[in-house]
């Protein structure tokens, strides 16, 4: 594979980053995911906004113009030769000797990655659903920033999988925040019902995308806080993200929801997505 490092194109043998990279050893870092379909981008100025926002939020410069960044990602996808996958990029505040207290002249790390992914669109997993578990919502307070700290949605899926679930949803007082790596929706009487945006949750560009499509389409849309046994009761469910798209939910705790297979609202927004990203796609 061909990597970015801070404006190199690199074999990812020898792509290095300092053992002193605050990314490394704070977490001081902030990142994004665009899935590639068809050998093209999705969302791409969604989430280079949204990088902007992380890196200001952060008080930390930003590396690379937008124009430079959509050009790194395209020679990747190209040298790589990824028809369907990802790309990854990460932003860290550079390497200083230790001190928590942010460094006066940062240098900041920038690297790219792609990762193959055939048949991307075609998961299965859209034909099944996924079953959810449930979570306290243990992480900081800042969701809204994308930063590198993971740990605790790594945890998630972990305790998912022990329970032979696909995913956790977390929750915050009763009420549902989001998933391990995804935005959480149900559908009750036909409205879809999502976790209105703060620092509770990340603001995710797939979800904004999806919200602009249902009501395009004259769905109805709530943006509110739900509780964990209103999804419970709910018709269906559904997740987004950039690498999942739109992904139906049914089972939540080991209570299906409605027939226990993926929901009309679910499908019909995944396809919506689907389309109308590929048509935009850079
Ligand atoms: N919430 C969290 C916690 C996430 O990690 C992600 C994916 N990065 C999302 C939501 C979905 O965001 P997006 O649609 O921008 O991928």
């Amino acid at each position: 594979r061909t990597v970015y490092v801070n404006g190199e194109y690199l074999p990812e043998e020898q792509a290095t980053v300092s053992i002193f990279d605050r990314g490394f050893l704070f977490a001081d870092g902030v990142y994004e995911v665009t899935s590639v379909i068809g050998g093209k981008l999705l969302d791409f100025d969604g989430h280079a906004a949204r990088l902007e926002r992380s890196l200001n939020e952060l008080e930390m410069p930003n590396p690379i113009s937008r124009d430079d960044l959509l050009a790194v990602h395209r020679e990747l996808v190209s040298a790589n030769g990824i028809e369907d996958g990802l790309v990854y990029l990460q932003i860290t505040r550079g390497a200083a000797d230790r001190d928590f207290a942010y460094p006066e002249d940062p240098t900041p790390t920038i690297v790219l990655f792609t990762q193959a992914k055939p048949g991307l669109a075609d998961n299965p997993k859209a034909q099944t659903g996924m079953k959810v578990i449930s979570i306290e919502d243990q992480r900081w307070g800042r969701r809204d920033i994308k930063t590198v700290q993971l740990l605790y949605p790594s945890m998630g899926k972990m305790m998912a999988k022990a329970a032979g679930a696909d995913d956790a949803w977390m929750t915050e007082e009763g009420h549902v925040t989001e998933g391990t790596s995804n935005n959480a929706y149900i559908v009750k009487d036909g409205t879809i019902i999502t976790r209105h945006l703060g620092t509770e949750i990340l603001h995710g560009i797939t979800r904004a995308a999806v919200l602009r499509f249902a009501k395009e389409a004259q769905m109805k849309v709530e943006e509110r806080a739900f509780t964990l046994d209103e999804a419970k009761e709910a018709d269906e469910a559904f997740i987004t993200s950039a690498s999942t798209f739109v992904m139906p939910v049914v089972e939540i705790d080991g209570t299906a929801l409605g027939d226990g297979t993926p929901g009309p609202v679910a499908r019909r927004l995944r396809e919506i997505y689907l389309d109308e990203s590929r048509k935009t796609a850079v």
